[in-house]
């Protein structure tokens, strides 16, 4: 069914690197590699873990740039053979070994770049989770902007309408009655701003970000894990094509994602749970509507933390010859400047397209790119 979505999607001349040779590690490696991850994870304050196709290859879901990729194998005028379909995939040991680490505080954010909705599956809530490119199993409303679980994947991508109103009530009581679209971006669509907001302070907070299956060459996605480098965090890769930012990693490794979960869980001495059809939102046997819209009170929240720990205090100088008013209206000034972190802050406004993140954290960028 990836397939279909990358149907859908409207034509684009360049894909990146596709179809690069797999690597695989010798097995004492890897078991080397996983045991000091294991150690990181034990003394890290915050990990945000960053997912790509690469982690629901083993659901049967095709990746993109991978040597059977959709992208990949359409250079070559063919398709992938392996195609399920999104509403038969289930989790694969790797979402639902990311489930077990965030229900035990030991991974604090998900963002992914997956609109295949295993992460939602899981039972990953979305206080934990920032989808970048969409999801399948949500709707979107034009009016009231609030998001809402599925019971079943969109017809559509490309945030079409779903010809459905929405169901939602306004503040004043009255239902709302906009209308629904998919969540899914095509590649000129902005970023869901909060989804954005959300992944950005994560990585600038993180102490540890760990990259699994992803070449990191989409952008802003692929360069978000560089922002926990840029403050003094380390950064995991584990993929099994080299990605875009090997050289900046403080572990690379080459080995399938689900091995190396596995034998991660089994040093942290934790078993990773089953795939529990009940605790599905999106196979919910009621009709009661699940909301799925990241809350403005959580972003308040990060940017706080955000501030808090990236954020320095600009000083300067206030003249001593200055008048009493000429001084207060500085220091207002200057308390406002402080809040708003303008050595860090761009706005959506300033930034073009493709501008690279290592320099400025939190960048909202527009559209899904290739660097
Ligand atoms: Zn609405």
């Amino acid at each position: 069914m990836s397939c279909n979505y990358a149907d859908g999607l409207s034509p684009y001349e360049n894909k990146g690197k596709l179809g690069l040779e797999e690597k695989f590690d010798a097995k004492l490696e890897v078991s080397r590699k996983v045991s000091i991850l294991a150690e990181w994870i034990k003394n890290s304050r915050h990990v945000v873990v960053h997912t790509g196709a690469g982690i629901s290859t083993s659901a049967g879901i095709p990746d993109f740039r991978g040597p059977n990729g959709v992208w990949t194998l359409e250079a070559k005028g063919l398709k992938p053979q392996k195609n399920i379909s999104f509403d038969d995939a289930i989790p694969t040991k790797t979402h639902m070994a990311i489930l077990k680490l965030a229900e035990l505080g030991k991974v604090q954010y998900v963002v992914s770049q997956n609109i295949d909705g295993l992460h939602l599956r899981s039972g990953l809530p979305r206080s934990h989770l920032a989808e970048l490119h969409g999801n399948m199993f949500t709707e979107q409303c034009k009016q009231c902007d609030r998001q809402f679980v599925r019971n079943g994947s969109v017809s559509t991508v490309g945030q079409r309408s779903l010809n459905k109103p929405c169901s939602a009530t306004q503040k004043n009581g009255r239902p709302c009655r906009g209308r629904l679209h998919d969540t899914i971006l095509d590649w000129e669509h902005n970023l869901p701003a909060n989804d954005l907001e959300m992944s950005d302070y994560h990585s600038c907070v993180a102490d540890l970000s760990i990259c699994l299956g992803t070449t990191m060459q989409i952008v802003p996605s692929g360069n978000l894990p560089l922002s926990t480098k840029k403050y003094g965090g380390k950064l995991v890769i584990c993929n099994l094509q080299p990605t875009k930012h090997d050289r900046k990693a403080d572990l690379l490794i080459h080995s399938y994602v689900d091995e190396v979960m596995e034998e991660l869980m089994g040093i942290l001495n934790l078993t990773i749970p089953e795939y529990d059809v009940t605790k599905d939102p999106t196979k919910r046997s009621h009709t009661i509507q699940l909301e799925w819209t990241i809350p403005n009170s959580d972003v308040k929240r990060l940017r706080n933390l955000y501030e808090k720990k990236c954020c320095k205090p600009k000083k300067r100088k206030i003249k001593a010859d200055s008048d009493n008013l000429a001084q207060e209206e500085e220091e207002k000034k200057i308390k406002q400047e402080e809040t708003e972190c303008p050595s860090e802050l761009i706005s959506v406004e300033d930034i073009p397209l493709k501008t690279e993140m290592e320099d400025n954290c939190c960048v909202l960028q527009e559209g899904i790119v290739l660097s």
